[in-house]
């Protein structure tokens, strides 16, 4: 049986067209001991493969971390099969505001050793004592409370372009980063203050949320589900929103705008600006926000170095490349020296 990926992503975004049909992109995780994820990770594969689940998902002894998109008419059969699966019986599905048929076009299922790169040595806590969820109102009057430190535990790029008012946003590249710098600034919170944290899909503050119990925070709080179920409990249940600009992604979509606020700028010229884009230089591919203008301008690159680079043929890029295959790594995600407004 054929358990990998076989077609190119253009080939699938082609089929998807031709199918014509709407695909929605939900995302869940569970953290739960699996005893094998090799046999979990293939059942998993031929099960989704055969209801046209595209999508990233890592699987590991710790649990599972799935961004997907299914086609809206299998939606019910898909629903039905991770309910037949103990641990993700009545899981939250995460279902993305924005529509996009082509969030993803290739189903990777992968064994990992974790499911959110965390950097943690897990023995030294327990995982399971985690913060107390909260509901998107219940949020809300927290974030109003004078008594609460609000810290947004996702990396730089991504609270740049969107963040609750009023957040502490740690400018790090890591999630490791951001504990150690979260406790630095509070450890004199440590029992008058109420920690409240949020993330994407809610998954990283049920690490964080147990680490810093284990550290001596005694009122810990979560968002529960996350900016993304915090938004449609907003749309749908009519509760105020105090998310401002958009919510970062982790598919071809980037981003979910969430308010019209911009709150970020073009790093080449300083506009507001909100567009993350990779540098067209395929060796350099820095993760940046350019604006349209800068785009136009510059090719869509992040540097003249790179503006030339890729104006080349491609079998000049190529031997350019020689020899120095990692060049790319050398930049932090969303951080350049040639970057005039990305400090
Ligand atoms: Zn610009
Ligand atoms: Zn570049």
């Amino acid at each position: 049986m054929q358990l990998y990926n076989k077609l190119s992503a253009k080939e699938r975004a082609e089929l998807i067209d031709k199918a014509g049909k709407d695909r929605l992109t939900i995302s869940f995780y569970q953290y739960y001991k699996i005893k094998d994820p090799q046999v979990f990770r293939d059942q998993l594969y031929i099960n989704w493969d055969k209801l046209d689940v595209l999508g990233r998902i890592y699987v590991s002894f710790e649990g599972i971390n799935a961004q997907l998109s299914v086609p809206a008419e299998n939606f019910k059969t898909f629903k039905a099969d991770l309910d037949c699966i103990s641990f993700l019986e009545n899981v939250r599905l995460n279902v993305a505001v924005e529509h996009d048929n082509k969030s993803f076009l290739k189903l990777k299922v992968k064994v990992r050793d974790k499911i959110v790169s965390d950097g943690l040595n897990d023995d030294t806590f327990d995982v399971t004592d985690i913060g107390v969820h909260l509901k998107a109102e219940e949020f809300n009057e927290m974030l109003a409370d004078p008594n609460t430190v609000c810290v947004d535990m996702r990396n730089h790029y991504e609270s740049e372009i969107g963040h609750f008012k009023g957040a502490i946003r740690p400018d790090v590249d890591t999630f490791r980063d951001s504990l150690d710098i979260i406790e630095e600034d509070l450890k004199n919170h440590k029992e008058d203050k109420n920690l409240l944290m949020y993330c994407t899909g809610g998954i990283r503050c049920e690490k964080a949320s147990a680490y810093f119990k284990h550290k001596g925070f005694k009122n810990v709080f979560q968002l529960e589900g996350g900016i993304i179920e915090y938004t449609r409990q907003t749309k749908s249940e009519g509760v105020e929103n105090k998310f401002i600009g958009k919510n970062f992604v982790f598919d071809h979509r980037r981003a979910e705008r969430i308010s019209d606020d911009v709150v970020s700028q073009c790093h080449q010229c300083g506009e507001p600006c909100d567009e993350h884009v990779n540098c067209d230089n395929e060796a350099c591919h820095l993760l940046f926000i350019q604006c349209k203008s800068c785009s136009e301008k510059m090719n869509t690159c992040c540097s003249d170095t790179c503006k030339n680079i890729a104006s080349l043929p491609f079998v000049e890029q190529k031997t350019l490349r020689k020899g120095k295959g990692n060049s790319n790594k050398i930049f932090k995600k969303g951080r350049s020296e040639v970057l005039k407004f990305k400090k």
